[in-house]
């Protein structure tokens, strides 16, 4: 069966209400755990009945944002989800409340149960309007991003589209187009301060109303961290300042020379070498066949894993007029399918994506037959060892997409992913000030970035740019907006993605492998750290491991020194 051939039928949410109710009040008054694991099956057949229709609209209407069919029924998720998801967490207080909890925890582990106990610390119907506003004020940052309509060079550009012309050759278009870019920001900056303002104090009274000190421990409850808290993370952050930015620093400096620059400022960062970057060689159709000849080479699970996608027509990668823009991977219920989102434009980008999100399609097609929902996907941090690790271990075949550009493209995936750990943890530190400060000013906050900045970005030159010495180049980051302190997820990912980079390169492949793939097999099964355990990682968490971590990819790239 294909994508395309997939039924979407708009869900009756007031059946789905009365069915739900009815299940719900069956399984509180159910007599013993077995009746109850029979209604949680009921339970999770409707869930997953009204879960694939949402997530039908939502692919489709990103694949065309102009059709006013799939227009209409987006606006009618937007509007049913938060309803939804409270119906949800209802079967989860009745699922903490269980009397006979400990024969269901015998069944489906423990994580259900925590899991379930985290969502509810985040939610009660006395916060939802607040909960509406704050998306309100979300939407606010979304519509004003996309507004933005730059003149440069005689075009009008929106803010991805300027980003091709901050990498350019000619320096004094490189800051022009920074410059233009920024001007955006500037024009702005009271409303984005407005809206950043109105959300902090918002999410701090939504934290007090739950009976949180602050917005922090209702930030980590909602990424459904249940294994680490606020105290662990800046350990961590501690070895990233001591084991990484030293190596981040330095390989800025090789960047300075590299392009030819006697000072590196803030606009040269993006130029990273001389004769231009990496790019795939081929079009889009060679890259499919070429990641599916690379699949069914890798291993048996991942060629059954891609050609169930290429068959299912479950890839849309090229650009598109009307595609919203990024890429993403998602899980169709149902149909038991991933699918995976792109918008490929030639850049080295391209292939970067497909690793990555095949990363996410295949952990989420590896654990497809968990009767759970909750265990299809872990939590964000793990997700992301699934796409990160699998752009490493699919470096044997990267010459066959990147030809005579091949040491180019591994230099730079491997120093770039050393480079993002300091800026990674520069956005998860300004946000823990942000939640702790809740009544700091838009100008405070500002100063506290650039002196998070100074700290794990020494090398960072403004060269004299007002707003951007002023502390504000975290505007353009999202994640700040849209989801608090998910962003710190990425680094602690990439950090296990190091250590498959480190055991697939050598004798260990084979056990990396199995390793990678039981992690894939186990989904949301098991909270981070259990997951880490599982998959034979090191626990970043643990002082001295990102040094560790960081020993062998600090040689490699000393080792192409006389390259790069
Ligand atoms: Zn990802």
């Amino acid at each position: 069966m294909k994508f395309k051939d997939y039924q979407y039928k708009r869900p009756d949410m007031a059946a789905f209400k009365t069915q739900f109710t009815a299940l719900l009040q069956a399984f509180k008054q159910a007599p013993d755990a077995e009746a109850q694991n029979q209604l949680i099956a009921e339970i999770n057949a409707l869930r997953n009945d009204v879960e694939t229709m949402f997530k039908l609209v939502q692919i489709r209407y990103s694949i065309d944002t102009t059709d006013a069919f799939y227009e209409t029924e987006n606006d009618f998720v937007d509007e049913q989800q938060p309803v939804y998801e409270d119906m949800v967490v209802d079967y989860y207080r009745a699922l903490v409340a269980s009397p006979h909890r400990a024969a269901l925890a015998e069944k489906w582990g423990k994580q259900l149960f925590d899991f379930a106990a985290c969502k509810l610390k985040t939610s009660s119907p006395e916060v939802l309007p607040l909960v509406q506003r704050e998306n309100k004020l979300a939407s606010e940052y979304r519509k004003l991003m996309s507004s933005a309509a730059i003149e440069f060079n005689g075009g009008t550009y929106n803010l991805q589209q300027m980003g091709p012309f901050m990498q350019v050759a000619d320096r004094a278009q490189r800051r022009a187009a920074t410059n233009s870019y920024m001007s955006f920001f500037e024009e702005n900056e009271a409303q984005l301060d407005r809206i950043y303002d109105d959300m902090v104090k918002l999410r701090h009274a939504i934290a007090l109303k739950l009976g949180f000190n602050n917005f922090i421990e209702l930030g980590y409850a909602r990424m459904g961290r249940t294994d680490y808290d606020a105290a662990m993370v800046e350990g961590y952050r501690q070895q990233v300042l001591k084991a990484v930015v030293p190596l981040a620093t330095e390989l800025k400096a090789r960047q300075r020379q590299r392009i030819g620059v006697a000072e590196l400022k803030h606009y040269d960062e993006p130029f990273d070498f001389v004769d231009g970057n990496a790019t795939p060689k081929g079009s889009l159709s060679q890259l499919v066949d070429c990641a599916q000849e690379m699949y069914r080479e890798l291993s048996p699970e991942t060629a059954e894993f891609f050609d169930f996608m290429v068959a299912g027509e479950l890839l849309d990668l090229a650009v598109k007029k009307g595609k919203s823009g990024g890429g993403y991977c998602e899980f169709i219920n149902n149909y038991k399918a991933p699918f995976i989102f792109a918008n490929f434009n030639g850049t080295l980008d391209d292939v970067g994506t497909l690793t990555h999100e095949a990363g996410h399609a295949f952990q989420v097609f590896s654990s497809r037959n968990y009767a759970l929902p909750e265990y299809v996907w872990p939590t964000l941090e793990a997700c992301e060892i699934h796409s990160m690790s699998m752009e490493f271990i699919t470096w044997p075949w990267m010459e066959r997409f990147f030809k005579q550009d091949i040491a180019k493209f591994k230099f730079s995936h491997l120093a770039n992913a050393v480079t993002f750990i300091p800026y990674g943890v520069t956005v998860d530190e300004f946000q823990h000030f942000v939640y702790q400060n809740p009544t700091a000013s838009p100008a405070e906050r500002k100063a506290a970035w650039r002196e998070i900045e100074r700290k794990y970005l020494p090398h960072r030159d403004y060269d004299g740019n007002d707003l951007l010495e002023r502390g504000g180049y975290w505007y353009r980051q999202s994640h700040i907006f849209y989801m608090p302190f998910y962003y710190i997820d990425y680094t602690l990912a990439q950090v296990c993605a190091l250590q498959f980079w480190h055991k697939s390169l050598g004798e260990q492949r084979e056990t990396a492998w199995q390793d990678y793939l039981r992690l894939c097999q186990a989904g949301g099964s098991r909270a981070f750290l259990g997951l880490v355990e599982l998959a034979n990682l090191e626990n970043p968490f643990v002082d001295g491991t990102i040094a560790k971590v960081m020993q062998p990819v600090s040689a490699w790239l000393d080792n192409a020194k006389q390259d790069f």
